[in-house]
């Protein structure tokens, strides 16, 4: 079996050193800090449910490539089923640690690395697909967690790269050299990054011929040289710093989803690490195969796991508040309920609907359409759950006062007392379900859901680009038996 234990990850982990920097400081370690510490537990958990019999029925699967049980976030997809329970591990890994699931959006690159470097050598006789091949191998058989990267700063949207001031806006080649290409620019809002053991950076967009120098894919081990990480900080971050106890806090062990800028500064990537290098015309195609995969994960699949802690957060609040016959409430939840299922049925959808792509490749990527209503159908439903949260949690999930009263000799039995709701549960219990409802509804998470794998924009182009209303049409025509208008020809004497 190709899996680590937990500890064997933290251990690895402890031997790499990433420059990261955080609120201005740099990070010495990112096991120590209390805010990149929780994107090292939430890693490690998915390492603890892959070897955890209860779970490894999603958690792992089996590797055609090394013949050998590998962790889930680590598999290409190589059929229905695999994408089918692909989902299914979003949406597990998403309720338990309510946030980010670190090691989905390198699996997701890996999808569309997978399919376009075979659609690369199939067309252009290039030899990505092997190499590509042999790294997948390396990272599941030492079971590493991998981030993904490709957002970029950009210049000014109405310029083409070429004219922007500073070309390293996008991440760039800037040469090629015996042993590897040297890249510089930048990835931002990247998760979990500086707590992985490796990067794989794809294109940001499209790009046309002469802008092939920012054509590039390919995975560098997350402490490589020239690479440093600039963390986001927020007053969540500054909450936790200043924690006497993790579980004061709204999510206290997995914390809120943790990004950073990535910046590569003439970094050596080797040949052997290199999977796409200046072929513009397929650049769009990493882009749009990653894109339907991990819309599927973000839309389909972890945030119907955040709303299953949502609602849950909402039923002990009307229990504890005796709301339990409260019918508006009630109706309340019942439409979270909705919204939640119909996110679900539109990631099932994206992966029962998925298919070969490109045919004979042997990857199975979800449907292009389904993927993207996906993401697009969850974007409005978090802030609606949210706000309905919002009103059954009461004021109180912004007001409520710091966990730490209830040690304060001065106000631990006002506290007690008069938050209790003269509920038969202790208060303590009460004000930290209310502080899970506040991390949710007035922290990261709407901005978060809403901009993750791509603002909604980027789906309704791509629906755009999809949907063919030919079918629609035709439907019309042969339902009022429309003829086509017969043209005569005007003939003139
Ligand atoms: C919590 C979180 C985690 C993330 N994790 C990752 C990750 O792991 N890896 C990764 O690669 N990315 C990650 N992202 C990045 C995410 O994909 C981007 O935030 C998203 O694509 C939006 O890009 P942006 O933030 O640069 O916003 P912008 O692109 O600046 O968008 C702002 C607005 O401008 C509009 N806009 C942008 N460009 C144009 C244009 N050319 N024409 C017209 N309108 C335009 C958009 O539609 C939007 O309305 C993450 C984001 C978040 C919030």
């Amino acid at each position: 079996m190709a899996l680590m234990t937990p500890e064997e990850f933290e251990k690895s982990l402890g031997r790499m050193r990433p420059k990261v920097f955080m609120n201005g400081k740099r990070v010495e370690s990112v096991l120590s800090n209390p805010n990149t510490r929780t994107v090292v537990e939430s890693n490690k958990a998915s390492y603890a449910w892959a070897l955890d019999p209860r779970y490894s029925d999603i958690m792992t699967c089996h590797s055609p490539l090394i013949d050998e049980t590998v962790n889930r976030y680590t598999h290409v997809s190589g059929s229905i089923e695999d994408l089918v329970k692909k989902a299914e591990a979003g949406t597990f890994t998403g309720e338990r640690l309510g946030t980010c699931i670190y090691r989905c959006v390198g699996d997701d690159s890996f999808h569309a690395l997978a399919a376009t470097t075979w659609e690369m050598d199939r067309d252009l006789g290039t030899e990505y697909h092997p190499r590509f091949i042999e790294y997948l191998k390396m990272v599941q058989r030492n079971d590493l967690s991998v981030a993904g990267a490709l957002t970029e700063p950009r210049g000014s949207r109405q310029k083409r790269a070429l004219d922007w001031p500073d070309p390293f806006l996008s991440l760039k080649l800037v040469d090629k050299t015996k042993d590897g290409i040297i890249v510089r620019g930048a990835k931002i809002n990247i998760s979990g990054a500086f707590a992985s053991h490796e990067l794989v950076v794809l294109p940001q967009s499209a790009h046309p011929e002469d802008e092939k120098d920012y054509a590039l894919a390919f995975a560098v081990p997350a402490d490589a040289q020239g690479i440093t990480y600039v963390c986001q900080y927020s007053p969540y971050s500054a909450e936790r710093e200043l924690a006497d106890d993790v579980y004061e806090l709204g999510n206290p062990v997995f914390g809120q989803r943790e990004t950073s800028m990535v910046i590569f500064d003439n970094v050596l990537v080797p040949w052997e690490r290199v999977f796409h290098c200046g072929e513009s015309r397929y650049a769009l195609s990493f882009v749009s195969r990653f894109a339907r995969t991990h819309r599927m994960t973000c839309g389909g699949t972890c945030k119907v796991g955040f709303m299953n802690q949502i609602i849950g957060a909402c039923k002990l609040i009307q229990e504890y508040k005796g709301l339990d016959k409260a019918a508006h409430i009630n109706d309340q939840i019942t439409e979270m309920v909705v919204l939640r299922e119909t996110g679900r049925a539109c990631g099932l959808a994206a992966a029962r609907l998925g298919g070969e792509d490109p045919p004979g490749s042997g990857v199975f990527l979800p449907d292009e359409l389904m993927g993207n209503v996906s993401k697009l159908n969850v974007c409005n439903a978090f802030w609606r759950t949210m706000a309905l949260a919002g009103d059954i949690g009461g004021g109180l999930v912004v007001t409520m006062p710091s966990l730490k009263e209830l040690k304060n000799p001065e106000t631990k039995d006002y506290v007690e007392e008069f938050f209790s709701f003269g509920s038969d549960q202790p208060t303590e219990n009460i004000l930290k379900v209310h502080k899970l409802l506040q991390h949710w509804t007035a922290g990261q998470h709407g901005v978060a859901t809403w901009h993750g794998a791509g603002p909604v924009m980027a789906q309704k182009i791509m629906i755009q680009r999809v949907a063919n209303f030919d079918h629609e049409k035709q439907l019309v025509k042969d339902t009022l038996n429309l003829k086509d208008k017969e043209v005569k020809k005007i003939e003139i004497k």
